[in-house]
């Protein structure tokens, strides 16, 4: 059966209105939608859409209910029959689970170690000391439940004491387990649970109060946690979203926390993660203005550009705030400087605007080749926008550029450099895709650099360079930018990296059998070297990468 999990996490991912929407005409009527109702004759609309509630309702014949339950009544569909259909229309993969279903009893534990964290604040003073510090009012603790988590051993009794078993509590996250022994994941932090937009708890972050290197930690991916999918403080934030088509991101829990309790309800954060694509179905919900408030450190404004150019391309609503000087919302209403906030929020950057200036001010715009990759990545970006935002924003890039609008219209993408046929260069494609790959799973990294050398990049070289020194590049974020570059799996990676490497190792044969000054030795020598490495591919293995300028 469909795990139910997984039945929640699809819930969080749909809208209802989308849902109806595609079977009976709803015009916008409040903060509600409003249509003929489908389950009976009626000529006069009395079928209202909550997208609030997430529920629909006929004033007229009774009938209602979620999503799932209006695709069952109007297709027929059985229970899983409506949820697998809602998943294929999103694009959502479900698991299943055999037997009984799970979830309750995980939500459950999750509950009571909460609670425990909870009550566990109140008897430590550094902990409260420390929320006091900050600014964190009685009511504020309460509304988002901070807890406390002592040493691992006091954790494990608690788990003990109440029967909770130490393989359930390591499968919530709670828990790890290593060398044959169960530790606490949290110890001597400071909680704040993580709950799902319906207010389900999911798993919990920790501040460190004890300057362990690692400040912030959250439970690890489990079934029931999905961090790229997931905003701290979304449950909350959720009614007052809708109502007033206002949402604000921000770095850091406290910062969510402190924006709450100044009246900026409408505050969320990431999980320690950027925003995604993962996260566009959450925060279009209700469809609000999205502002983006991150600090104005070098972390914080890659960031900030990230999701600027993530949100425009989506059409998204809203701007960029950058808090500068060091400043970040939460010292800020902890020091009474909201009216200072509210002028920030009122007055955002627009995303794409936000985008260009950052581009400008990336490279050096005043040599002729600075201009000329600035100007092929706003080209590029300015593509990758909607027709009316690009209308919108030619002006404006062309005015910072020195250049007329018409000529950052109509010029067509830069055509590779060069085409002589290389054996060293990859193709366009393929380079760029490495790239992406690299960039979205640093963690890859290691493995291209084993097996290539940035000489074997041709096109994108500066780009690769840029990459792996951790360094800025416009062609790097042009890149980065273009949703159209496939991003590979590490299976694919490699074998694009085999494809490679026998495309160039085979040219490389011939050249050596054809190489007369060689000495014979040396000939022989790398005859068989070459050989060797073009079988150990064919078998599908990699092989380093070594240049033959040296011959
Ligand atoms: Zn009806």
């Amino acid at each position: 059966m469909i795990d139910n999990n997984s039945i929640e996490q699809l819930k969080q991912t749909i809208d209802i209105v989308d849902v109806v929407g595609n079977y009976v005409e709803l015009k916008k009527n409040g903060s509600n939608f409003k249509g003929l109702c489908p389950f009976h004759d009626e000529k006069t609309p009395s079928f209202i859409v909550s997208p609030l509630k997430q529920f629909y309702k006929c004033f007229g014949c009774g009938a209602g209910g979620d999503a799932i339950k209006f695709l069952m009544e109007f297709e027929k569909l059985s229970y899983p029959e409506a949820i697998e259909k809602l998943a294929s229309q999103y694009n959502f993969t479900l698991s299943y689970t055999k037997g009984e279903s799970s979830g309750n009893t995980e939500r459950r534990i999750l509950e009571a170690i909460g609670r425990w964290y909870r009550a566990n604040l109140e008897h430590n003073t550094t902990a409260r000391e420390y929320l006091e510090k900050r600014g964190v009012s009685l009511a504020s603790i309460e509304k988002f439940g901070l807890g406390y988590a002592p040493s691992s051993e006091e954790t494990l009794t608690f788990l003990q004491r109440t029967m909770i078993p130490f393989n359930k509590a390591k499968e919530i996250g709670v828990l790890g387990h290593e060398r044959g022994r169960y530790f606490a994941r949290l110890i001597e932090r400071l909680i704040f649970p993580i709950f799902s937009p319906s207010g389900m708890p999911v798993g919990f972050g920790g501040r460190t109060l004890t300057n362990h290197p690692a400040k912030y930690i959250n439970s690890p991916q489990t079934k029931l946690f999905n961090k790229s999918r997931l905003l701290y403080g979304y449950h909350l934030a959720k009614e007052q979203i809708y109502r007033k088509k206002r949402l604000i991101v921000v770095e850091g829990y406290m910062d969510v926390i402190m924006l709450h309790q100044a009246g900026f309800n409408t505050a969320v954060a990431t999980l320690g993660t950027s925003l995604t694509n993962d996260h566009l179905p959450l925060l279009k919900k209700g469809e609000p203005e999205v502002i983006v408030a991150y600090d104005g450190d070098e972390a914080g404004i890659n960031a900030a550009m990230k999701a600027a150019v993530l949100l425009s391309n989506h059409n998204f609503d809203g701007g960029v705030v950058i808090f500068k000087d060091g400043r970040d919302p939460a010292d800020m209403v902890n020091t009474g400087n909201i009216e200072a906030i509210e002028t920030l929020f009122s007055s955002p950057i627009p995303f794409a605007r936000f985008v260009i200036d950052k581009i400008v001010s990336s490279c050096k715009i005043h040599t002729p080749k600075g201009k000329e990759e600035v100007f092929n990545s706003i080209k590029n970006y300015l593509h990758s926008l909607s027709p009316f935002l690009q209308e919108e924003y030619l002006p404006y890039a062309s005015s910072l550029l020195g250049i007329s609008s018409a000529r950052l219209k109509s010029v067509k993408k830069r055509e590779s450099k060069s085409s002589h046929d290389s054996i060293l260069t990859l193709s366009d494609i393929a380079e760029k895709s490495i790239i992406k790959t690299l960039l979205k799973t640093p963690s890859l990294i290691d493995l291209v650099l084993d097996v290539m050398d940035s000489s074997m990049f041709h096109t994108h070289k500066s780009a690769f360079e840029a990459l792996i020194n951790g360094y800025e590049n416009s062609e790097l974020l042009q890149i980065d930018f273009d949703d159209s570059i496939k991003i590979y799996s590490e299976e694919e990676l490699k074998k694009q990296l085999n494809y490679f490497l026998r495309r160039y190792y085979e040219k490389a044969l011939d050249i050596i059998k054809k190489y007369d000054k060689l000495p014979l030795e040396k000939k022989i020598f790398y005859l068989r070297k070459y050989k060797d490495y073009i079988k150990q591919l064919k078998r599908g293995e990699l092989v380093p990468y070594e240049s033959h300028s040296t011959l």
